[in-house]
């Protein structure tokens, strides 16, 4: 009879609802559609590597020697700013508990007392004042709360996210209330990197025309063209949207608030957010405090103990921490490959996000990924 006992220590963001994708140990955290993403670094990287290639050499003789400096401050800037939205939390709010879900929903049910058959329940909202003015909270039936104030549940990664403005599939993420201000700050350099490498392009060909001529400038300089045509059309896009974001923030708005119409119409209140000033909204929203995240993905969550005999090999999961059972018969050299299959087959026990606020039963100290703990019988 022998046993290897193989104990895992399990992080939250391995347990979290959702349809978010994690790497780095839940250090990074992005929507599971990446492919855009991809496509924004591409070419981002791709024109920059041009101008580099193409302009700089010519420019920094030429013109100016700061040219390519700037410039490859600009695109650290960007980059910067752009993993920054991309690889963290947006603010997404941790579901209820499953005893907070069915405490909520008889709640409700007692507030809304018996419906009739065939007619529809009355919706689920609850009143709030802001600033004396009533704001509704809506339930979210996936999430089984009632959202805060400005939060709203993305489809894309199926959370409810705290200030939500919008889902970027650019930057392959929500944009939220802990990284709008980097995607603003992306934006607006973006553009400032686009009207750049553009201005400078022109500049570029109209200098080397006046001695060798427009076509032979073209030929010598066949990333040219292709830079003008994405730097033309990423400037309509990346400068309009910067436009747009200035404008909500000076008003202390969100994409959703302004494509649902919240606070305009008739009908509706006047933003109870809004400090009635540009440069107080502004500063709220750039340099205003930053929030913790509340998921806490990194906390550990628990051990994941798997049990796997000799004469028994179909692993058995287990929630113990208990030493290993005496292992008298299993050859030395056959140990680790056990460990390593049992450990491959030994799947997360499926637990509900409930057990995320739970306060973790592993201790910290003991960081590693895998411990194999194995005693020899007498
Ligand atoms: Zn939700
Ligand atoms: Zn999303």
């Amino acid at each position: 009879m022998s046993a290897v006992m193989i104990t895992r220590k399990v992080r939250k963001w391995e347990k979290l609802p959702g349809k978010n994708t994690f790497c780095c140990d839940g250090r990074v955290m992005m929507a599971r559609q990446k492919g855009v993403f991809y496509l924004t670094l591409f070419l981002i990287a791709g024109t920059c590597a041009l101008f580099f290639a193409f302009e700089c050499p010519y420019l920094a003789v030429h013109l100016c020697p700061a040219i390519p400096v700037f410039a490859a401050l600009l695109f650290v800037f960007v980059m910067a700013m752009l993993l920054r939205t991309s690889f963290s939390d947006p603010g997404v709010l941790p579901r209820a508990l499953p005893e907070e879900a069915t405490f909520i929903e008889m709640e409700i049910e007692a507030a809304n007392g018996n419906v009739p058959a065939g007619q529809r329940p009355p919706p689920r909202i609850r009143n709030v004042q802001i600033n004396n003015q009533i704001v509704k909270l809506k339930y979210c039936y996936t999430c089984k709360i009632f959202r805060p104030p400005r939060a709203s549940h993305c489809s894309i990664c199926d959370n409810c996210v705290d200030r939500f403005d919008h889902h970027c599939p650019w930057v392959g993420n929500c944009v939220g209330k802990r990284n709008y201000r980097y995607f603003y700050l992306f934006t607006l350099s973006l553009s400032l990197l686009t009207i750049y490498i553009f201005t400078f392009d022109i500049v570029h060909v109209v200098m080397r025309s006046m001695n060798g001529g427009f076509l032979n400038t073209l030929k010598e300089t066949p990333g040219t063209v292709l830079e003008v045509l994405v730097c033309f059309f990423t400037l309509w896009s990346v400068v309009g949207l910067t436009g747009f974001h200035t404008y909500l923030i000076s008003l202390n708005q969100t994409t959703n608030e302004d494509i649902k119409g919240s606070w305009s119409g008739k009908n509706r209140g006047q933003n109870p957010y809004s400090h009635k000033n540009i440069i107080k909204n502004c500063c709220e929203v750039l340099c205003g405090p930053t929030y913790p995240s509340v998921l806490d993905r990194r906390g550990l969550l628990q051990e994941d103990s798997t049990l796997v005999s000799s004469s028994n090999p179909v692993p058995q999961t287990t929630k113990t921490t208990a030493p290993l059972i005496p292992n008298e018969h299993t050859p030395d050299d056959a140990k680790p490959s056990i460990a390593s299959s049992a450990e491959k087959s030994a799947s997360p026990k499926e637990e509900h996000p409930a057990a995320m606020k739970f306060p973790p039963l592993a201790s910290p100290e003991t960081d590693a990924e895998t411990s194999i703990a194995k005693e020899r019988a007498h």
